[in-house]
């Protein structure tokens, strides 16, 4: 098989969101699968729409969702990307090549010229192919007039004008000649010729079209598939035909389902397109990201949901790709989330959890890290929540007070427990889990405490509260002083009369 190559290819217009984002998973997965080569290609050959900054984002975003991709001009580095704007000479020399070989013309119509119908109906207006068929010396005339030509394509009015390979597939289709497109999810799609009129390539300022400008990378870049979603299934037809004018064999075309909000609509700001940026901000896990969006039209053979880059990769392909729409579950996303977390290494977790942490100022030093990150672990669905996990930890004082009151007051058994574990733990010559817990049990048996007898009063104490993580852990995350000053505060609090 020839080597896979793929692009993706995003307008500078915006930022990156799941229902973009996604198409750049999809392709960077097969492409992975395939051990072939991923394009990043900036689509900005509209001026006036481009959004500064939008590009450094977009990538930014890529490389936190892991994403690299494998080419660029010289001019970009070796990993590029391509920008659409530096290439025009390239579209130019395309258009020239097809208006040489008949397959394109210089079209000199003023914009009130063009179409002989729709603009009083509101139809789209069809250009009526006025320059189709001028004379030279008609040519001559417009020139001379000063018109600068647009180019448009001639798009063939009979199967003899498409492709040679595609000529049975177009004679087949009923009386119509047709462009037939074989997607790789669609199936066989079938657009009457009829339905084109001779659509502009290059702009009489010079600038390409967008399915010029893609068909000409395209080409040039040797896409072997090209992967994006159902929205540009329209724009298909006319880029086949592009690539069947250019000589070039089509690339095989694969339209993933449309991704609507919760409430079924198109996404939108207000139900669920999140940015990849948010998503970020908010403490996803990139991972899970990248499997939650896989999932969106998408299954394992398996029916696993939880599934590691690896697999992804292993399974990529456009079996059992859905074609109907999917909606975007925030909650699934959630879960999948607490699920890479929960996996990662502790060594990583922590490290990815240090900036929330420092974020916080929690007064957590950073050798009780691990051990506090180990006690909440299995509470996180995003980084984010480390901040509410760690103030099961580090309570508001007036709460943890508030509680101490509400659990200790006049407990005089427990004060026991308190005083005699807080003499015990005061001796410790190490601040470590096994210590602490051999100091908390042989207290007990001096005491004759056991149970929630002894372990209540400690985390009351601790946090104001009877539950929480695990208790050695909180108290290797607090730190010797503070639980010891904490474990007088309680006692001094639960004697005070009324
Ligand atoms: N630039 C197009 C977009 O952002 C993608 C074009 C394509 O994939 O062919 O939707």
């Amino acid at each position: 098989m020839t080597q896979v190559r793929t692009r993706f290819a995003p307008s500078p217009t915006g930022t990156l969101h799941v229902g973009n984002v996604r198409i750049a998973i999809f392709n960077w997965l097969f492409t992975r699968r395939h051990g072939g080569r991923v394009i990043l290609r900036i689509e900005d050959t509209d001026p006036q729409r481009n959004v500064p900054g939008a590009e450094v984002k977009l990538r930014e975003d890529l490389r936190w969702l892991g994403l690299d991709w494998d080419e660029g001009p010289d001019s970009g580095g070796p990993c590029g990307p391509y920008r659409q704007s530096e290439r025009t000479h390239l579209y130019r020399l395309h258009a020239e090549q097809l208006v040489q070989s008949g397959k394109a013309y210089r079209c000199y119509c003023a914009p009130h010229e063009i179409g002989d119908d729709g603009a009083e109906t509101g139809e789209p207006t069809r250009y009526s192919g006025r320059c189709r068929d001028l004379t030279g010396a008609e040519r001559a005339r417009f020139e001379s007039q000063g018109r600068v030509p647009s180019i448009r394509f001639r798009v063939p009015r009979d199967v003899d004008g498409v492709a040679p390979d595609r000529k049975s597939e177009a004679k087949t289709s009923e009386a119509q000649p047709c462009v037939e497109i074989a997607d790789e999810i669609k199936g066989e799609v079938s657009f009457p010729l009829d339905e084109f009129d001779d659509f502009v390539l290059l702009r009489s300022d010079g600038r390409p079209v967008y399915n010029f400008a893609v068909v000409v990378d395209d080409v040039l870049m040797r896409i072997t598939h090209v992967i994006r979603g159902v929205g540009h299934l329209s724009n298909t037809p006319k880029q086949a035909l592009l690539f069947d004018a250019l000589g070039v064999p089509r690339p095989r075309f694969a339209h993933l389902p449309m991704v609507l909000g919760a409430d079924r609509a198109k996404l939108s700001k207000r139900a669920g397109a999140w940015g990849v940026a948010e998503l970020r901000a908010a403490g996803y896990h990139p991972d899970a990201v990248v499997n939650y969006l896989s999932l969106l039209g998408w299954s394992s053979a398996s029916g696993d949901e939880f599934l590691t880059r690896e697999r992804l990769i292993a399974e990529a392909g456009f079996a059992r790709v859905g074609t109907s729409d999917t909606v975007f579950d925030l909650d699934k996303l959630r879960w999948l989330s607490s699920r890479h977390i929960d996996a990662m290494p502790l060594e990583d977790l922590v490290h990815a959890l240090d900036p929330w942490i420092d974020a916080k100022r929690f007064p957590l030093r950073n050798e009780a890290r691990p051990t506090a990150v180990a006690a909440v672990r299995s509470r996180l669905h995003t980084f984010a929540e480390i901040h509410d996990a760690l103030k099961l930890f580090f309570p508001d004082p007036s709460e943890r007070i508030q509680g101490v009151r509400a659990g200790l007051t006049g407990n005089v058994a427990a004060l026991r427990v308190l005083e005699g574990v807080a003499r015990r733990l005061d001796k410790l010559p190490s601040w470590l889990e096994p210590e602490l817990a051999q100091a908390i049990r042989e207290a007990g048996r001096e005491l004759d405490a056991k149970g929630a007898q002894l372990y209540h009063p400690i985390r009351q104490a601790l946090t104001g509260s009877e539950s929480g993580p695990e208790l050695v852990k909180m108290l290797v995350a607090v730190g010797r002083e503070e639980t010891l000053r904490r474990i007088r505060d309680a006692i001094a609090v639960a004697t005070q009369q009324g």
